[in-house]
């Protein structure tokens, strides 16, 4: 499909990055009314890919996708279900199981696995009757803080374009060019581990479970897709990763059956059959401002976390919900830009994503070590998390998005979903 463009140049917004955090946050904005212009350096591509980049979302992102009035279209393009979560390690007796029908408020599912380019179809379908202005493929080449605005040089098709706008917003991803742009700094680390993704089926089809397997050298995720397929993560060292890329499929089968281990492999059946695979690497980034002069980050470009507990986007999405409740107000229709609501938005955002980034990297960090008797703990740990009804509760409530650290972010319909 082919993006049909409106094009300006004077607006309230400028967003920098057409992912799902920025498209569906320039979505958001048109209907309260602002002038917003979406800024993307590459054509989007809505098909399905081999193998498929899926993404588990949570209720919380589902009720987001809800409020836009896209859930439908994303959940025709095939969405897989899950309702129940195992966290197992492979040769420990310990593990915790989670249940959808067991949450203080009971949901139909825990996550709903989509593929990228059918979530993000609708989402510049309704883009294009919009009256977001985009400009794409196209790319900042410098910023300029004037007076009572940002101005924005744009390049394309090697023609020079000046934007102004109140506010802009880096939702450019992981390497962010607004957020250098912006001398904003980073924190962080490369895991030296990269993810290798693929779409695998196993003897039986699944039964809309989701298994985490912890191994000493990184976490193996199973997510069950719309078709009865698992749609895999796994991450491993650089030189392992090579090699499993350079596997014919029988040997990579193989491979995979032996990380996965015969606990998983008795619920699954033998893994039978796998797609083409492809990697990504894992890394924690974290800014150290989400807001300077008239600049705000929203998802990755703001903080990218380590896929094991498949929480980026969905803190992504909640980047946009409270960066759209600051703006939906007097204040912000007055000036969106001004430094008092977005130093709100920074402050409500980051403990969230810091309670996000500590729990994941407690997750790696926990089930990385092979200390004599830490496995011992970890099995411990995990019969602990079993027989403790209320802390499975908040594990289960945050798994589902419907668990903020910073109360204030919990908007109205999770409110309501709690009630
Ligand atoms: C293997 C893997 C599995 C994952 N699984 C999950 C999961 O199950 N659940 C979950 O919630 N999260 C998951 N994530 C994380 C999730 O994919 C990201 O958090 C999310 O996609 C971030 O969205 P974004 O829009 O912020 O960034 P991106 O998706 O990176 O989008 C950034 C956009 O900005 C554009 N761009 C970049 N630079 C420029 C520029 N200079 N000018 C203009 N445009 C620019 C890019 O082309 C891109 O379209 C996973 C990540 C990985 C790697």
């Amino acid at each position: 499909m082919d993006v049909a463009v409106k094009q300006a140049t004077d607006v309230d917004i400028i967003i920098v990055g057409g992912g799902a955090i920025g498209a569906t946050l320039a979505l958001s904005l048109d209907r309260l009314n602002y002038r917003v212009i979406l800024i993307e350096l590459r054509k989007p591509v809505f098909s399905s890919s081999s193998p498929e980049r899926v993404i588990a979302l949570n209720a919380g992102s589902r009720m987001h996708f809800e409020r836009l009035g896209l859930w439908d279209a994303i959940a025709a393009a095939g969405t897989g279900l899950i309702r129940h979560i195992v966290v197992a390690e492979p040769g420990n007796q310990g593990r915790v199981d989670m249940d959808a029908a067991q949450a203080v408020r009971p949901l139909d599912a825990l996550g709903y696995v989509v593929e990228m380019g059918p979530l993000l179809e609708p989402v510049y379908h309704q883009l294009e009757s919009s009256s977001v202005a985009m400009y794409l493929p196209a790319s900042v080449q410098a910023l300029h803080l004037e007076d009572d605005c940002i101005a924005v040089d744009l390049l394309q098709d090697d023609k020079k374009t000046r934007l102004r706008a109140s506010l802009l917003v880096g939702a450019d991803g992981t390497n962010s060019q607004i957020r250098r742009m912006a001398d904003i700094n980073t924190h962080g680390w490369d895991y030296n581990r990269f993810g290798i993704v693929a779409s695998v089926r196993c003897e039986r089809a699944h039964t809309e479970t989701a298994y985490e397997c912890f191994r000493s050298s990184g976490p193996l995720a199973f997510l069950p897709l719309s078709d009865g397929r698992y749609s895999i993560v796994w991450a491993v060292q650089p030189g392992e990763a090579s090699q499993l890329l350079s596997m014919n499929d029988d040997e990579f089968l193989v491979a995979l059956q032996r990380a996965a281990g015969d606990e998983l492999l008795n619920s699954t059946g033998v893994i039978v059959e796998t797609s083409s695979r492809a990697s990504f690497p894992l890394e924690l980034t974290f800014a150290n401002r989400f807001a300077d002069s008239r600049v705000v980050l929203a998802g990755n470009a703001a903080h990218t976390v380590h896929p094991v507990a498949g929480q980026g986007m969905n803190l992504g999405l909640r980047d946009v919900e409270v960066l759209v409740e600051e703006l939906d107000s007097e204040l912000g229709h007055r000036d969106p830009g001004q430094s008092i609501l977005m130093q709100a938005y920074a402050e409500r955002r980051r403990l969230d994503s810091l309670f996000v980034a500590g729990f994941t990297e407690a997750m790696v960090d926990g089930f990385g070590g092979s200390l004599p008797g830490l496995k011992w703990l970890r099995g411990r740990g995990m019969d602990t998390m079993e027989s403790w009804p209320s802390l499975k509760d908040m594990l289960l409530l945050h798994a589902a998005g419907l668990s903020q650290a910073d109360d204030g972010v919990v908007n109205q319909s999770v409110r309501e979903a709690r009630a």
